[in-house]
């Protein structure tokens, strides 16, 4: 073994060799993979290898088929099988509203060059003859799923790696990291030590074991999973055509073809995490006790919904464990605080996803960025409020509800209330249907007294409709406050602070007393943040953004920062805000304050320290919803006061508290993009129609040229509102877009306007087509709905009440 590398990647499951071979294919050549055991001694080797393009994220989903589609490359590179049979895939529905879903994922295939198809019972029963058709009501057929050999695939990606250059060491265990003041490592291993540049910890089953090396405990976490594997059914399965590949949603059983018989695999409600704080070095190529008690009532419904399969005898049962990120999703990149350390783990569907990570994270490696938008998997998106016993409870929540569908209203109950402000139980008693976001409790909306605060969850106009309404228009006819404690706040202070600001934002600076808006971009000229930045004093800034990815940001700035001069400091939670908006938000706050807030004291744009009763508060004039309005930011121990200040000040005004839902919609009447929807890295800004903030005769940022050059050439796409002929369902985020019989752009967030009376939805499209008006068309649950192209935000579209 050598004993300096450029990198190393611990652990040869099926993503760490998939990360070699990515870093070798990108041109670093000297890479050393190191495997406690054989190749595929974690979860890989027991693994069903079963492969599909099928995901929630249009991202995520893009990597799988860049998995699935590589597979040919590597077999024919490697000269190793990879035991690919792309069998094509029945997706069945057993409601209504399953097939709604499937709808919807056909539609979002579209803009994706996935070619999906709806079909009906008798066509899916004609595919696969097991299927007792009362169960269902529909099915989709996806022709690019099916299976693999997950041994073959892993030795598959090894033998490409080392004919990329790269070592591969195996029966040596990574026992110790040491990290050096230039952000290299040394990697202790049984058989001696190797200095890396980088490090990789691709260690599946032990990734948090890995982690813990270096002070990491990452949330991720390992549950027990079954398959059986039936006897031969002869007369119905030809051993010698492999075609069957079916996924029963609400059966929650996946199937597909072995040899003359089916494998069964489940995803039951009882499910079982295994070696919950540790995972033993001694486990290797083992598998767990079956426990068919567990999975009996999944296998009964099996039986029922496939009779003839119960008849079949069972030749082989298998029980392993591999590890799951508390929403499913898996966890790669650069670790915060870390340098040169990397992480790909979490991979619960690794033979689907593990080529997009490995490519992209050798991307992120080589080129300094990932090169796709991987935020869904991205690690900074969970913080230290993601604990073992958080990530122990949502696994669960998330293995059982594997193929559950998640309604875009719909509030997950497990490990809540976990994090709450100080007037959560005000909001509770005030009848708030409470939603969480990153662990905080929020206000969604407010239910009338004596409903009970419950949303029905659908795809389409639920309950809440005509309450969020109300509270809309309620805002922007008098005012209204709202809790806005999960916005991301971060400090940045100290003698080079502006100078740092400078090169990280692109926009200029505001004044002190001043807040501006700015983009963050990546040297792509990409958005990967969207700030207010608000200036207290020259050297001191308290930037505002989303909360979700305070990480992100704050690993980006680690990233740019001056050695010194500048201190960034999360500060999220020390602000829990309180914001009031509509035309009579400044007599609401002129009656609690004693200084002057005019608009010719305190116009658009203002930031200031204010004391708001006795309380010593930051005060924004800027308002999401549109209107004239105010962000407040208090201390935590203030906060309850400052609401109950708010609220008796409020009352002779006709004050109402509106919640997130509301302010959702209103931003989506003034076409206000937000982060992780409308701005996203794989946008540009002028695409992103944010080109007016950005400043590029100002000094040198990060992104300038590229922005530069964005604006002369116009970039490809434009993001755009949309009034659509909806019915009872908006748009939600990720339709296609329609025009003259084409999918011309994709949808990234929809609602109702309720001041405006109409369905919106926003998007990007082909900037071709973006002078146009007339002719499109937005696929809203399978049905294409005429839309019409708004030159204009639908209210207020020159900005006057904001400005008032
Ligand atoms: C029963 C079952 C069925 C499954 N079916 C499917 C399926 O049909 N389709 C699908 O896509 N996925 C499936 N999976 C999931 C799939 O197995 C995982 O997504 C995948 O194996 C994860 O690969 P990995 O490389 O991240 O982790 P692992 O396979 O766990 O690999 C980690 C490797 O790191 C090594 N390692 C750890 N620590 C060290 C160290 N300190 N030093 C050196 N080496 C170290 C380990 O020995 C191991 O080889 C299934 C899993 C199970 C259990």
């Amino acid at each position: 073994m050598k004993s300096n590398a450029q990198v190393v990647v611990i652990g040869g499951g099926v993503v760490g060799a998939s990360v070699a071979y990515h870093l070798t294919k990108g041109g670093w050549k000297d890479v050393l993979l190191i495997e406690r055991s054989e190749l595929t001694s974690g979860s890989t080797w027991h693994a069903a290898g079963g492969m599909h393009t099928l995901n929630g994220d249009p991202n995520v989903a893009k990597l799988q088929q860049y998995t699935i589609n590589l597979y040919k490359e590597i077999e024919a590179m490697s000269g190793v099988s990879t035991g690919m049979h792309v069998t094509g895939g029945l997706n069945l529905a057993g409601t209504k509203e399953r097939l709604d879903w499937l709808k919807m994922a056909r539609a979002r295939g579209r803009y994706l060059g996935m070619n999906l198809e709806i079909i009906s019972v008798d066509e899916a029963a004609k595919m696969y003859p097991f299927i007792d058709k009362k169960h269902f009501v529909g099915a989709m057929f996806d022709p690019v799923e099916g299976h693999l050999d997950p041994w073959g695939v892993t030795q598959a990606y090894a033998k490409c790696a080392t004919m990329g250059g790269a070592e591969i060491v195996r029966f040596n265990r990574v026992v110790d990291l040491k990290p050096r003041p230039d952000g290299s490592w040394d990697v202790f291993t049984e058989k001696g030590n190797v200095h890396a540049e980088h490090v990789v910890n691709c260690g599946g089953l032990w990734a948090r074991e890995v982690g813990r090396m270096v002070g990491l405990e990452l949330p991720i976490l390992a549950m027990e999973h079954h398959y059986l594997i039936t006897e031969d059914i002869p007369g119905v399965i030809d051993p010698k055509v492999d075609k069957f590949h079916v996924i029963d949603f609400e059966g929650e059983i996946y199937m597909r073809q072995e040899g003359g018989g089916m494998l069964i695999g489940t995803y039951e409600q009882a499910c079982q995490p295994w070696s919950e704080r540790e995972t033993p070095w001694d486990f290797g190529q083992n598998l767990l006790p079956n426990d068919l008690d567990r999975i009996a009532p999944s296998l009964e419904t099996a039986f029922q919904h496939f009779p003839d399969l119960g008849k079949a005898g069972i030749r082989k049962v298998v029980n392993g464990p591999f590890t799951f990120a508390p929403d499913g999703n898996p966890l790669i990149g650069p670790v915060k605080g870390l340098k040169n350390f990397w992480v790909a783990c979490g991979v619960m569907a690794g033979f689907s996803q593990g080529g997009g990570v490995g490519l992209a994270l050798a991307n992120w490696m080589i080129d300094g960025d990932p090169g796709h938008d991987v935020w869904g998997m991205d690690v900074s998106r969970f913080g230290d409020w993601a604990t073992m016993a958080y990530t122990n409870v949502k696994v669960r929540e998330n293995y059982s509800r594997r193929f559950r569908i998640r309604f875009p209203n719909e509030e997950l109950p497990a490990a809540r209330p976990l994090r709450t402000t100080p007037i959560y139980d005000r909001l509770v008693a005030s009848n708030a249907v409470m939603g969480d976001y990153c662990g905080l409790e929020n206000p969604l909306w407010f239910a009338p007294q004596g409903e009970p605060p419950v949303e029905n969850v659908t795809f389409r106009r639920s309950n809440a409709h005509p309450h969020v309404g109300a509270e809309c228009r309620a805002v922007r006819a008098g005012v209204g406050m709202t809790e806005i404690a999960n916005y991301g706040k971060i400090e940045v202070e100290g003698p080079r602070a502006a100078e740092f600001l400078n090169m990280v934002m692109a926009n200029r600076l505001p004044p002190v007393g001043k807040l501006a808006l700015s983009p963050m971009l990546n040297e792509k000229g990409k958005l990967i943040g969207d700030f207010t930045v608000c200036r207290h004093a020259d050297d001191k800034f308290l930037l505002i953004c989303s909360y979700a990815a305070e990480g992100y940001y704050l690993r980006w700035f680690e990233r740019h920062l001056p050695k010194d001069g500048v201190v960034c400091r999360a500060a999220s939670m020390d602000y829990p805000g309180l914001s009031i908006a509509g035309p009579k938000a400044r007599e609401l706050l002129a009656s609690v304050v004693s200084s002057d807030v005019s608009n010719a004291a305190l116009p658009f744009l203002s930031f200031r320290r204010m004391d708001i009763g006795m309380i010593p508060a930051l005060v924004g004039r800027v308002s999401f919803t549109g209107e004239l309005g105010y962000e407040i930011w208090v201390r935590p121990e203030y906060q309850r006061a400052l609401h109950s200040l708010l609220l008796q000040a409020g009352k002779p005004l006709g004050l109402v508290e509106f919640g997130m839902r509301a302010l959702l919609c209103m931003r989506l009447e003034k076409s206000f993009g937000t982060w992780f929807r409308e701005y996203r890295p794989i946008y540009g800004a002028f695409e992103a129609g944010l080109g007016r903030f950005v400043d590029l005769k100002k000094n040198d940022f990060i992104g300038r040229a590229a922005a530069a050059e964005e604006k002369s050439s116009g970039g490809k796409l434009r993001l755009s509102t949309f009034a659509v002929e909806a019915d009872d369902a908006d748009a939600i985020g990720d339709e296609p877009i329609w025009r003259n019989g084409k999918v011309i752009g994709w949808v990234t967030s929809g609602g109702y306007g309720h001041c405006v009376g109409k369905s919106l939805a926003m998007g990007y499209i082909e900037k071709e087509h973006a002078d146009a008006q007339d002719g499109f068309e937005i696929e809203i649950i399978g049905e294409k709905r005429p839309a019409v192209r708004l030159a204009a935000p639908p209210y207020d579209p020159t900005g006057v009440a904001m400005r008032s």
